[in-house]
């Protein structure tokens, strides 16, 4: 009876499971598999792999034998394997990761009598771990730029970790409670009504978790600090959330870089009349200059081009008045700036049109996750604006692949653009 029970379990979990699962005999002959598993394998029906071995099932003999060399060393060593990740290919060819176990089976005398093998696709998890690569990187060794670090988990609401080095004779402070943190951050934000000083007044658990939970993965702000011989430079804070890949809590990566020369030198250009007066980005025309310059530089690196029109601007503008559309469109250019490097650039086109460009980007990933927050960032400020469906569509293209000359690039991320625009809006494409 109970063994009748355990094998409907069995059923219920291989009929149902999304994960790649089965046991095989002593003589690695196929008992059982679950539809992902015969899918993978390319046979239609799991009669086609019950009673087969994997020199049967698998058209690769190499891989086939493989597979049956694992069995034989997994049984003879008597060591189950546990979440052993490799990376596969999908039916598109698209690289997976996946985890796998095989656990050795006994009968009640504790003769070997098979393997049970489970392998789960971990792609999602790998991915997000890979890319919070270069956060971790920083408590290891911080960039040049950089005065301090520091990990915190908003679940436990601790300091797990921080790094701090001088910058120009200065340097911040070391912290022992998230509380001592914002307090001296709050002390030395010379002025005390700009966003970061309101952030940090409001700095707590929940209000951190309302923030994830909008889908915004990274804030960032400029400010000026006071230093502690009483001079002031120019700051920016990063703030990076993320997934603690160990105990699966809430956490936030703090960064504060100087950015004092660079400051200066944005009011250099803007006196020398190269910005855009409402938004202060860069101008069309210094934009271009400035890409242009970077194509010819750097022409064995891959660089990204966006361009970014607002969805359904004219309605704020109609609603709402065209002051309100000027406050947004400073709001959203404020925002971009923060959101790129600082070496990277962006600039105003024109009306509601703005673009950037990334630059030395390898990974198609990167500029995939760019896309994604700066759509995330004009949803969350667009919902301030109630009944209106403001978004952004953006089109891509890249440096060198989809043209050599800013021309050619700006005329393919155009129509990208104009190709997101048509199907529907709110959304990146790639040309
Ligand atoms: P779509 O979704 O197709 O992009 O439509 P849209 O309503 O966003 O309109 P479109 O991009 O074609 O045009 C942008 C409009 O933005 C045109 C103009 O009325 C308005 N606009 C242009 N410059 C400014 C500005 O500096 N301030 C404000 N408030 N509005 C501007
Ligand atoms: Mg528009």
């Amino acid at each position: 009876m109970k063994s009748e029970l355990i094998k409907a379990a069995f059923n219920a979990i291989v009929n149902n499971t999304k994960d790649l699962i089965f046991i095989k005999d002593e003589n690695s002959v196929y008992y059982a598999a679950s539809e992902p598993f015969v899918k993978m394998t390319d046979k239609s029906t799991v009669s086609e792999v019950i009673g087969h071995t994997d020199l049967e099932i698998f058209n690769s003999e190499a891989l086939a034998k493989r597979y049956i060399a694992d069995d034989k060393k997994l049984l003879s060593e008597d060591k189950d394997l546990i979440n052993y990740v490799e990376p596969i290919t999908d039916e598109d060819g698209k690289a997976r990761y996946a985890s796998t176990s095989k656990y050795v089976l006994r009968d009640k005398n504790g003769k070997k009598i098979g393997i049970l093998g489970i392998t789960k696709d971990i792609t999602r998890e790998y991915i997000a771990r890979q890319r919070y690569q270069q956060e971790f990187k920083y408590l290891f060794e911080l960039p040049k730029d950089t005065y301090a670090v520091c990990y915190i988990d908003v679940d436990d609401w601790r300091i797990i970790c921080q790094r701090r080095q001088n910058i120009s004779d200065g340097t911040i402070q070391e912290c022992q409670t998230v509380a001592e943190m914002c307090e001296y951050a709050i002390e030395s934000i010379a002025d005390e009504s700009c966003k970061a000083a309101e952030f940090y007044r409001n700095f707590t658990s929940e209000r951190l978790r309302d923030v994830y939970s909008s889908g915004r993965r990274t804030l960032s702000f400029k400010y000026e600090r006071i230093m502690s011989d009483n001079s002031s430079r120019w700051v920016r804070n990063d703030v990076n959330f993320l997934t603690d890949a160990d105990s699966g809590h809430l956490c936030v990566m703090l960064s504060a870089k100087d950015i004092n020369e660079i400051k200066l030198e944005e009011q250099r250009l803007f006196e020398a009349a190269k910005l855009d007066s409402m938004t202060m980005l860069l101008n069309h025309e210094t934009s271009m200059e400035y890409i242009t310059e970077v194509l010819a530089n750097e022409n064995d690196r891959q660089h990204a081009l966006f361009m970014l029109d607002i969805d359904n601007f004219k309605d704020l503008n109609d609603n709402f008045g065209h002051q309100a559309g000027d406050e947004f469109l400073v709001e959203i250019a404020k925002e971009l700036k923060n959101h790129f490097r600082e070496s990277d650039i962006v600039g105003r086109i024109g009306g509601d049109e703005f673009f950037a460009l990334m630059r030395n980007v390898s990974e198609e990933s990167q500029i995939k996750r760019k896309a994604e927050d700066v759509l995330a960032i004009i949803e969350s400020i667009s919902s301030e604006y109630k009944n209106i469906n403001l978004s952004g569509s953006i089109g891509i293209s890249l440096y060198p692949k989809d043209g050599k000359t800013l021309k050619e690039l700006y005329a393919k991320s155009d129509e990208a653009l104009y190709k997101a625009k048509r199907s529907g809006k709110n959304k990146y494409l790639f040309i």
